[in-house]
């Protein structure tokens, strides 16, 4: 038995550690440590890796990381009542998991990274969408992860994997689709967590590419993009009339019809449309 093993039952650590949890806090926990350790599987092997996870809340998905033999876990934790806990796993299994008390937001968690680096984590929902922006949108690629293996509300990870045509396609899936690949891997009902949640999740998880899938200068592609689903009901040339005065003839130019709407163009389409914007 390794040290992680001897561990008690997380609902004993909440209950010693007065752990109710917090909604604010977007506090969803996995108390099932054989739905923890399936989670950690699906981010590939981990034994060459630093695992950086946010939210790590009582240690379920933390203790999974480290058994399934994670090189090193950074967890980032804003509630200052697990840090205990946490500080307990870290005693099982010594000089592998550093554990730092703040907003995964501000905290620069590279400089305490080694690659190659694996993100895993259950995200609280209130911040989820902005983390996975930001790990999408590095100033450079290839980033400094190699994969995000991610839990998300059912509906967000849908966005993420969304084709051109469906009501789900948007910003999401076109940042994801032009730098990584992206599936969903696993889908959990709202019982599986302690509150269950409203709603389904899902786990994504995403790989980068050495390269994009296809050029385009990143700010131009991203502009382009915000723009154009900011108001998705309108027509393209609408949309995006205040990037340039002949946008008309540009979109003509790459091969969209101006009278399109966002939701129906491919990436390949929005990557030619900041190129022409770029070089124009
Ligand atoms: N990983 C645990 C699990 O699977 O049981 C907890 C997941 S819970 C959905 C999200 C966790 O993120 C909570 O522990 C919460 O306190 C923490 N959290 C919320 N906002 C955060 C932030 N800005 N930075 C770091 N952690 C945050």
């Amino acid at each position: 038995m390794s040290g992680i093993d001897t561990l008690p039952p997380l609902r004993e650590v909440i209950a010693a550690h007065d752990l109710a949890p917090r909604k604010s806090l977007g506090q969803n926990f996995l108390l099932d440590l054989n739905l923890t350790a399936k989670i950690a599987r699906q981010a590939g092997d981990l034994s060459k890796c630093d695992v950086l996870e946010i939210g790590p809340g009582p240690g379920g998905l933390t203790r999974a990381l480290l058994a399934e033999g994670a090189r090193r876990v950074l967890a980032i934790e804003k509630d200052a009542r697990c840090l205990p806990a946490l500080e307990d796993i870290a005693a099982a299994a010594p000089g592998r998991l550093k554990v730092i008390g703040g907003d995964a937001l501000a905290v620069d968690s590279r400089q305490h990274l080694t690659p190659p680096i694996r993100i895993v984590a259950n995200l609280p929902y209130n911040v989820g969408t902005e983390l996975l922006v930001r790990w999408l949108t590095p100033p450079e690629w290839p980033p400094f992860w190699s994969s995000l293996t991610l839990m998300f509300q059912r509906e967000v990870a849908e966005r993420i994997v969304a084709h051109p045509g469906s009501k789900a396609y948007g910003r999401l899936a076109l940042l994801a689709s032009w730098r990584c690949d992206a599936r969903i891997v696993m889908t959990l009902p709202p019982g599986a967590f302690t509150p269950p949640p409203k709603v389904s999740s899902a786990v994504v998880h995403l790989t980068a590419l050495p390269a994009p899938r296809y050029p385009a200068d990143a700010g131009t592609l991203e502009r382009v993009i915000a723009m154009a689903f900011n108001q998705r009901r309108k027509m393209l040339r609408s949309a995006l009339k205040g990037l340039r005065p002949d946008i008309e003839d540009v979109l003509r130019a790459v091969g969209i019809p101006p009278t399109d709407r966002a939701e129906t163009v491919t990436l390949e389409k929005f990557c030619a449309l900041a190129r022409a914007i770029h070089t124009g």
